[in-house]
């Protein structure tokens, strides 16, 4: 199953095209892509069995975030070995965690504004909270995600390592700074949803490829250690972490600059396409 936010509106995926879930439902469930996780499980019961023959064509253009306005954003720093390494820091023993404020949250497509000269990419898969989780045992952790996306944690650099102790929230939560999409995909669709390839390019040459597979803490295991200290509520996004390539620890150093195109890639999701632009 794949769900969809577009042009605002809450619609299925499908091999045919875009099913508006308010219309097809006779307004069972609303329009607002944000609504939706708070009836998952009714929803994704309903969903599995609605019929496609209002299926609609869509421009990818009209796609935006999936979980649009969470409650929470969770960011995990050095969730894989070999950013870890790169970085030049010690493995952690429980997640490394920040947020990204959700005014930075876009869609998969578009221009995105540079904050300075030191802005930085990191493709992640984002988990989308469904069933609320609290307390919740790691072999249950896939129960509570209503399904993965693409997303990029941009992160200003200077910003994000500026004072006595790291910005890393600040850093990362310019407008725009928060792209997630195309589509949030179930678990179900997967062979293995913990090994997912995912990578991404700047102007077409590749500088991040890993599988999810290599993830320190792995999605389950994520909703584990955070469902433990507060409670996880539907709609709110978990950005895994990043795989090792982020333009800060390369030699020279290499970041965004205005004309660049990102493109991010996770297998079994799809990609998003970026360009960037001067300070606005
Ligand atoms: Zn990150």
């Amino acid at each position: 199953m794949r769900i969809a936010n577009l042009a605002g509106r809450l619609v299925l995926v499908t091999e045919v095209g875009a099913v508006d879930v308010e219309r097809a439902s006779n307004q069972r469930f609303s329009a607002d892509p944000d609504a939706v996780y708070a009836r998952w499980e009714e929803f994704i019961g309903w969903a599995r069995e609605a019929g496609h023959e209002n299926a609609t064509s869509f421009d990818d253009a009209d796609l935006r975030a999936p979980a649009p306005s969470p409650a929470q954003v969770f960011g995990i720093g050095l969730n894989y070995r070999d950013h870890a390494a790169e970085a030049g820091l010690d493995l952690p023993d429980s997640p490394t965690v920040f947020t990204k404020f959700p005014s930075c949250l876009t869609g998969p497509s578009g221009q995105i504004a540079l904050t300075s000269p030191t802005v930085d990419w990191e493709v992640e898969l984002v988990a989308v909270i469904g069933r609320p989780a609290r307390r919740v045992p790691a072999e249950r952790g896939w129960d509570h995600v209503a399904g993965v996306t693409i997303g990029q944690d941009l992160s200003d650099r200077t910003l994000q390592l500026t004072g006595p102790a790291p910005q890393f929230s600040l850093g990362k939560s310019a407008p725009g700074f928060g792209p997630t999409g195309p589509w949030l995909v179930t678990p179900d669709e997967f062979a293995d949803p913990d090994n997912l390839e995912l990578s991404c390019a700047v102007n077409g040459e590749s500088v991040q490829k890993s599988r999810t597979g290599e993830l320190i803490f792995s999605v389950p295991e994520l909703v584990a250690r955070l469902s433990a200290i507060l409670p996880l509520l539907p709609g709110d996004l978990i950005f895994t972490g990043t795989p090792a390539g982020v333009g800060m620890t390369r030699t020279p150093q290499r970041f965004l600059a205005a004309g660049d195109e990102l493109v991010s890639t996770v297998e079994g999701i799809g990609t998003m396409r970026h360009r960037f632009v001067e300070p606005s």
